[in-house]
């Protein structure tokens, strides 16, 4: 398994199939990724995949942007099981899920995550600016029926808006079958002030779901995430600012709807651009870059901040 100059083994890929989206979020960081026109064919996706298979890279995230917004979401889907990943993952706004769930998982999904920050049509609405709740609670019902196993809630928490929903949200999660994944809002540039508006610490909520917990657990190849057992459900914790634990355990790639490898969310300055790569017939130049995008990969959070 490769490894980067800090001893992290590289095991996932996280790839932004899009920058397009059809909700607009109040904080949405698009995943780190800048302005782009250019979005990568299914066979592009396909390539890099098998690139990163070859690097004993076992994992893959397809994201967005929102994913389900491409038309050919299913046939990458496919394509990406045809190279017998342990693991394909989608993170989605829901909105379109309904009608998604059975042939994602017809077509080789294993799991989703299922972005959804209130229960409350005013503030889902207030976050999101569409009136969509009732199709993503439909959408996450179906993919549980669907047999995509598990479904995860992502819930990010914005200070004012909807640090109390947290109790509602763990019980809806607990009566589909599904999990609770608590965010902490992440500041990707100098200038967002969203961040300034609604960042909230979850050193008070943690504390909460710690008391209430039976059991805790720490995922040590997800960024030492913690998970909370309570009352045989399950609520996970990601929290990523000024985490130099969260750096330390970080086992991803990124790569971005223009074909760049992103070494870290929170830089744009290492970017590896694999379009010239991929103009070639041969992998070679793909694999030099892979690893030249592992060498510039540098904890973010802690004593290496600055090395590129
Ligand atoms: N549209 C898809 C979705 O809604 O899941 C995929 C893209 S979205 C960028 C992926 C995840 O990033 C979502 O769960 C969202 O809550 C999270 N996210 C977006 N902006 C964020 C921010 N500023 N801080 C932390 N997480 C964020």
């Amino acid at each position: 398994m490769i490894k980067d100059r800090f001893g992290r083994p590289i095991k996932s890929l996280r790839i932004s199939v899009t920058r397009r989206c059809n909700l607009n979020c109040i904080y949405c960081h698009k995943e780190g990724t800048l302005p782009t026109n250019y979005e990568m064919s299914k066979e592009e996706i396909y390539r890099i995949c098998k690139v990163a298979k070859e690097f004993d890279i076992n994992k893959v995230k397809i994201t967005g942007g929102e994913p389900l917004i491409r038309k050919d979401i299913v046939e990458i889907i496919s394509a990406l099981n045809s190279l017998n990943f342990k693991d394909i993952s989608m993170t989605t706004n829901g909105v379109y899920l309904k009608n998604y769930a059975y042939k994602l998982k017809k077509a080789g999904l294993d799991r989703i995550n299922v972005s959804l920050d209130s229960l409350k049509n005013h503030i889902y609405k207030s976050i999101t600016g569409k009136d969509f709740l009732d199709k993503v609670k439909e959408g996450i019902s179906k993919a549980i029926e669907a047999g995509l196993h598990p479904v995860k809630i992502n819930m990010l928490i914005l200070k004012d808006i909807n640090e109390n929903e947290v109790w509602d949200l763990f019980e809806f999660c607990k009566e589909h079958g599904a999990i609770l994944q608590i965010i902490e809002l992440v500041k990707i540039d100098d200038n967002s002030d969203y961040f300034e508006k609604y960042y909230k610490s979850l050193d008070s909520i943690e504390e909460e779901i710690r008391k209430k917990a039976e059991k805790v657990m720490e995922r040590k190849f997800m960024h030492g995430r913690k998970k909370y057992f309570i009352d045989g459900s399950e609520i996970e914790i990601v929290r990523p600012m000024d985490n130099s634990v969260f750096c330390a355990n970080c086992t991803r790639l990124r790569i971005t709807p223009d074909a760049k490898i992103k070494p870290c969310l929170l830089r744009n300055d290492n970017l590896v651009d694999l379009k010239p790569a991929l103009k070639c017939k041969s992998n070679y130049m793909l694999k030099k870059l892979f690893i030249e995008a592992i060498h510039r990969r540098s904890p973010y959070f802690g004593k290496y901040k600055y090395v590129v």
